[in-house]
């Protein structure tokens, strides 16, 4: 391979800063610089000179077409790709690009979800330039970031709640810097490191399983004789293939001016990890959803199928997605960092507690964020963080809050009486021995890792919900502080609000193994937290009260929007299990049902074969194979005729409430059902006759 010059390579695909600065005039450059960093309107003219510099580097770099990239509430990216080219009316074409083709697109929304929204409102949506993503080339396209809403302005997408969540964030975080005497400070901003997991399998075997295809994720196979036990496949040697592989993503990762840094194997065999440094949120959440993309891509390349699904294997861990995530001011202070005076320190609790109380405030949100048919299959399988949400502080930050809780001198390495503003805080070092990975949401020094995303989720949903709950907290302490700004009453107001929210959100703290059983009980029994184990049971919680006026509030989602977006989610839940329903029925009855009933006529026919009575009584292992597949195979059918009438049944159900509600009841448990039979019978059956390749082979196969 070619030696790569990887400071030229990282970000020549991206139209970013400093193809900006070199092409625009200094008017110009300093005008969108603006628009960037301070979310300043940007002035038609800039537009215009700027779409005409844009198209002509992305012509250089070989673009033919561009395109408004956005995320609907699929879940995928979508793009509507126009060509530059305008006929010049004598035969001949010219390249073109306006100003106002960069900063709005129109699209037909009608055939995306939108929960509602589509009766109510227009039909017709738009989508509109997000100036602070910069644009990128992918596959001769120039592809432009952009919001996409409904004309009256309803979002029907991701980036734009998650834009306004971040300044939401902003605002209330701003009100609370000030109150420390941080006038310098202009803006906040969230910053977000996603560690994404995935697996590899084989094209050639994927493209033998219906499952896989239609559904990302196996309904049946029995575990291999060897799977994860032995923990060797855990940052073990990269092979080969896999190598080249990540090479090349890396490489196309890089062009797109995306941060990948680590990458190594992960727990399950097959499974790997990919880590960007991490950037601004909305950057952040672009640049996860192009980067599963490209995997997706660069691996069919190789001969290979990345399976971006949560759960694609019973038994073997599934893939999340971390996300990692701390708030910083333009100044160059990460507000998660514990600092070096009096005064920081109490800052740096403030902050804590807002995130504290957050969690504790809106644990239903954060777990609805990262509800989908998918995860529910990991969350709470003792393999990823439960379903209960709770916050995991270290013993260092656990210690130093009882002492404020309980007024007495912190015992670290020495002691300290913890009056805040008065007394330094003892130097707490980054915990990087932080390795409970059962902790859905852990303080990892300067950051926080939201553990319960999804492989595929988008993480624009979680930070949605992590941004507007913070600034909520955030909004509550200004409000409270305010008044005494400044005055001698500010340090004691301080000192009494951070002992406060210690003591009353408490509950949420947990620093011991979330997998256990003990902690459900005790974290819904004694302390009441919730625990919602599915998407049918947390989704309707984003309807709650408290929940509607807090989002309200913050200005992240119309009234309408949230409903609109509960009925998708719901909507998104059904579809999915009912298209793995019937992937399961038609697997079972084409396949499985005929393969047993083949194999059980040639151990009939071997039974048959012997002439005596006594001969035919020595065929014990054909007798008895014969007697277990027979019963398997009318539990089979029993279990997908129960199947398909739970799936017939949907269509009686009145509302998506109501429907959700039957999925997890009667069509998921009729699934388990179903499959416990099938791998029954794999177990027992020829490998010669059954259908479909075997988990041993799917997980082992790539080399
Ligand atoms: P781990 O121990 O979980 O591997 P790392 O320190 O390697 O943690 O970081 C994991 C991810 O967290 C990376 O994507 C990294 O860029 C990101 N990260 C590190 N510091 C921050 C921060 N201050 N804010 C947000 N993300 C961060
Ligand atoms: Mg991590």
């Amino acid at each position: 391979m070619e030696k790569l010059n990887v400071p030229e390579l990282f970000g020549s695909m991206v139209f970013g800063d400093r193809e900006m600065r070199e092409r625009l005039s200094g008017d110009v450059y300093r005008s969108l610089r603006k628009t960037i960093d301070e979310n300043v309107r940007l002035d038609e003219k800039v537009a215009e000179v700027v779409a005409e510099e844009m198209k002509k580097w992305a012509i250089e770099k070989g673009a033919t077409h561009f395109t408004h990239w956005f995320q609907p509430l699929t879940g995928v990216t979508a793009e509507k790709h126009d060509s530059f080219i305008e006929p010049t009316g004598d035969g001949g074409v010219l390249m073109e690009f306006s100003g106002k083709e960069l900063i709005k697109g129109e699209s037909d929304a009608s055939s995306f979800p939108s929960g509602g929204l589509r009766a109510t409102f227009e039909a017709r949506g738009y989508t509109a330039w997000d100036p602070t993503s910069y644009a990128f080339i992918k596959d001769h396209t120039l592809c432009i970031p952009t919001a996409f809403c409904s004309y009256s302005g309803e979002a029907l997408d991701k980036k734009t709640p998650l834009l306004r969540s971040m300044q939401a964030i902003n605002r209330q975080a701003l009100r609370v810097l000030h109150l420390f005497g941080n006038e310098d400070v202009k803006h906040v901003n969230t910053s977000v490191g996603p560690e994404q997991e995935y697996f590899l399998i084989d094209q050639k075997l994927f493209n033998q399983r219906t499952d896989l295809i239609y559904t990302g994720r196996t309904l049946f196979g029995c575990r291999p004789p060897k799977g994860q036990e032995m923990d060797d496949h855990y940052y073990g040697v990269i092979k080969p293939r896999v190598s080249c592989f990540m090479e090349e993503l890396n490489t196309e990762l890089w062009k797109l001016g995306i941060l990948a840094k680590t990458e190594h194997n992960e727990v399950a065999p097959a499974q790997h990890e990919l880590a960007p440094i991490y950037t601004t949120t909305n950057i952040a959440a672009d640049h996860n959803q192009l980067t599963m993309e490209i995997i997706q891509k660069v691996a069919k390349k190789h001969g290979m199928v990345c399976l971006l699904h949560e759960k694609p294997f019973a038994g073997v861990n599934g893939s999340g997605k971390h996300n990692n995530w701390s708030v910083s001011t333009d100044t160059g202070v990460n507000l998660f960092s514990p600092g070096e005076t009096p005064y920081e320190n109490a800052q740096f609790l403030l902050f804590l507690c807002a995130v504290i109380q957050a969690v504790d405030d809106y644990q239903d949100l954060l777990r609805l964020s990262v509800a989908t048919a998918g995860n529910d299959h990991r969350l709470g399988a003792n393999e990823a963080p439960p379903a209960i949400i709770s916050v995991f502080l270290g013993d260092e930050l656990t210690g130093i809050l009882n002492a404020i809780k309980n007024d007495v001198p912190y015992e670290g390495v020495e002691k300290v009486q913890m009056k805040l503003g008065v007394h330094a805080l003892p130097r707490f070092f980054r915990d990087t021995t932080d390795r409970n990975r059962t902790s859905p949401f852990a303080f990892t020094g300067n950051k926080f890792e939201f553990r319960s995303l999804g492989s595929s989720n988008s993480i624009a949903c979680a930070n949605i919900m992590l941004n507007a709950a913070v600034a909520e907290s955030l909004r509550q302490y200004a409000d409270e502080l305010e008044p005494v700004k400044g005055t001698d009453k500010f340090q004691s107001a301080l000192h009494d609000l951070i002992k406060r929210v210690i003591t009353e959100h408490q509950r949420i703290l947990f620093d011991g193994d979330g997998y256990g059983e003990e902690w459900v009980k005790e974290a819904t029994e004694v302390r009441g937290l919730s625990n919602l184990k599915t998407t049918a049971d947390a989704m309707p919680h984003l309807l709650d009260r408290k929940n509607v006026e807090m989002l309200t509030r913050q200005k992240v989602f119309s009234e309408a929007e949230i409903h609109s977006r509960c009925e998708i989610m719901l909507e998104n839940y059904c579809k999915t299990v009912n298209i793995e329903g019937l992937t399961m029925v038609d697997m079972v009855r084409k396949d499985y049902l005929p393969a047993i009933e083949e194999y059980l006529y040639t151990l009939a026919r071997a039974v048959d074969s012997m002439k005596s009575v006594s001969e035919k009584l020595k065929c014990r292992y054909e007798i008895s194979t014969i007697e277990k597949l027979t019963d398997l195979t009318d539990n089979i059918l029993t279990s997908v005729e129960a199947l398909e009438e739970a799936l017939a049944g949907l269509k009686n159900c009145k509302d998506i409430f109501e429907t959700s509600a039957a999925v997890r009841d009667k069509i998921l448990p009729s699934m388990s059902t179903l499959r416990g039979y099938v791998d029954a019978a794999e177990m027992l059956t020829s490998a010669k006759y059954w259908p479909y390749p075997s988990y041993g082979k799917l997980l082992f196969s790539v080399q």
